[in-house]
């Protein structure tokens, strides 16, 4: 067979991309070389969606920020994606600080960026009264966003699956040839795909993609960001997401709300050579800490719970680079999408689907396409809606994670829906048991054992993640007390 369409990278570009495809009569493979979508850059980041007014004005980031800003609420919405619009703060501690404001302030009316205000001291301390008291004033944008990044990532794979794109994990493509009806995808495991169109989107490798076959060289440099993560207790500390005002040195580290109610700390910029070095450092940790001190001095830093780091993928221009190749007919770039990428996502996606539409003019939109995915998140129900769904199936009055309330319920869900988890982390993207204060001490075994029943495989074969992070290596005990309780549990869900 031959696919109109072939998408490299299951990020949130390459599901988006997927997705929007997935509205037209069209064949489409989404191609990702790791177990599971959301596993690159898009698992990793600071989850804003920015208003658009630090972008450069003419640039493709500036095009895509704001429309994409816009785009949010309805996406979000169809496919029951944590969303908020709890607008940002850009502080500024001195009269050069606040120019650069005036600056942003005046390039994101350029942008068109609405609701833009400078804000005094007062103003300042009246929205978040835990910031340093060096803060002088601020830039206020009320449409700066927060976001579950991952969740998104895979609602949309979810969602362009259920419109018939099919997903293809652990398909690493290692060649790309142009043909005279399209292109040969050499995939790691031996096989081959054919396509008439191939959209680049893997993130740090597009280069890789991209340089298989076009002499229109691109080179990214993975430019990591490291990351605190904090307890909910102090969840409170932020309301909005603050940015420290960029000086010659560097943007600043920013403290942001999630959309969960943690807090987030980083994160810092350092240009390395491995496409996968997500490691966080003693250094890059000691960094953060030090530089966000300038936002407020009442972080409790004996409350982090994680960190974590994730990869900008730089081009050498800045910019992104958003469209065919100038040499390779039919090949899309979508490459060096770093941030504002995730806030630009949705109109960067709206654009690739009109370039394949301009290839491919008598496209026909799916009348039956699925614009909805629902649900069940039982802590956002009330008590008798609670009850209705566990009288339904008892698996949602079972408890498995208890910092963050995850039902068994939900986490066979989670295991059972298109693009569904394969894996411990793919449960914890989804569903959230192992993103709590415990980080998954507790609710790590159980998880193991209800993704080894739901998948039919042994609890041995069961993975972290990626190929070769298996969790258990055999049985350690034979009287395994917990397991046979939990069988009896099982059973008595069963009856
Ligand atoms: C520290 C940091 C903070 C950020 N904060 C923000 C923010 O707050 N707001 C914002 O708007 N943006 C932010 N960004 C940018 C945003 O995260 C990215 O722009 C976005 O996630 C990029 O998505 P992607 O799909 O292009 O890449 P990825 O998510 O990396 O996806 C690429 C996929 O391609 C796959 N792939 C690679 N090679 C192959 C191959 N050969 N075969 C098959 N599959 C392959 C990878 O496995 C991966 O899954 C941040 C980035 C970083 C690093």
């Amino acid at each position: 067979m031959i696919y109109d369409v072939a998408v490299i990278g299951a990020g949130v570009i390459g599901t988006f991309i997927a997705r929007e495809l997935s509205r037209y009569d069209l064949s489409i493979a989404l191609i990702e070389r790791d177990s599971d979508v959301a596993n690159g850059t898009s698992k990793a980041n600071s989850g804003i969606v920015h208003a658009g007014y630090d972008v450069e004005e003419g640039t493709l980031k500036a095009k895509f920020n704001v429309k994409g800003n816009e785009m949010y609420e309805k996406v979000c919405s169809e496919l029951h994606v944590p969303f908020k619009r709890i607008g940002s703060l850009v502080i500024a501690t001195n009269e050069e600080e606040m120019q650069h404001i005036q600056m942003l302030y005046d390039r994101g009316i350029k942008n068109g960026v609405t609701s833009l205000k400078i804000l005094d001291k007062e103003e300042v301390r009246l929205l978040e009264p835990n910031l340093d008291e060096d803060v002088i004033g601020a830039l206020h944008a009320a449409t700066c966003g927060i976001v579950g990044p991952f969740e998104l990532t895979i609602a949309l794979a979810e969602n362009a699956v259920d419109n018939g794109a099919e997903l293809m994990l652990n398909s690493e493509v290692i060649d790309l040839k142009r043909t005279k009806d399209g292109f040969n995808i050499q995939l790691k495991d031996g096989n081959k795909i054919k396509s008439k169109y191939v959209i680049n989107a893997a993130g740090v490798y597009a280069d890789i993609i991209n340089n298989f076959v076009s002499n229109d060289k691109i080179d990214i440099t993975p430019r990591k960001g490291e990351y605190f993560v904090f307890d909910k207790e102090v969840g409170a500390l932020v309301n909005s997401v603050i940015f420290q005002c960029p000086t010659k040195l560097g943007k600043g580290v920013l403290v942001t709300p999630t959309v969960h109610g943690n807090i987030l700390v980083g994160p810092n910029a350092e240009n390395i050579e491995d496409k996968e070095g997500i490691d966080t450092t003693a250094d890059g940790l000691h960094y953060l800490r030090d530089k966000a001190s300038k936002t407020t001095k009442k972080i409790p830093f004996n409350k982090v719970i994680t960190s974590f780091a994730g990869l900008r993928a730089v081009d050498t221009s800045g910019d992104f680079i958003i469209g065919e190749s100038s040499d390779v007919e039919g090949l899309i770039n979508v490459a060096g999408i770093q941030s504002p990428g995730l806030s630009s996502a949705p109109a960067i996606a709206k654009y690739i689907v009109d370039i394949i539409k301009t290839k491919i003019p008598n496209v026909k939109e799916r009348e039956c396409f699925i614009n909805r995915r629902e649900e069940i998140r039982l802590m956002e129900l009330s008590n008798e809606e609670k009850q209705e769904v566990i009288n339904r199936d008892k698996r949602y009055g079972n408890i498995v994670c208890r910092c963050e309330w995850i039902t068994e319920g939900e986490i066979v869900d989670a295991i059972h829906r298109n693009a569904g988890a394969t894996t411990v982390d793919g449960v914890k993207r989804r569903v959230r048991p192992g993103m709590g204060r415990c980080q998954g001490g507790f609710c790590g075994p159980r998880v193991v054992e209800i993704l080894a029943r739901e998948l039919k495989v042994s609890p041995e074969e069961i993975l972290k993640g990626n190929s070769g992070s298996n969790i258990l290596s055999g049985v350690s005990k034979d009287n395994n007390l917990y397991g046979k309780a939990y069988e009896q549990v099982a059973a008595n869900i069963e009856e």
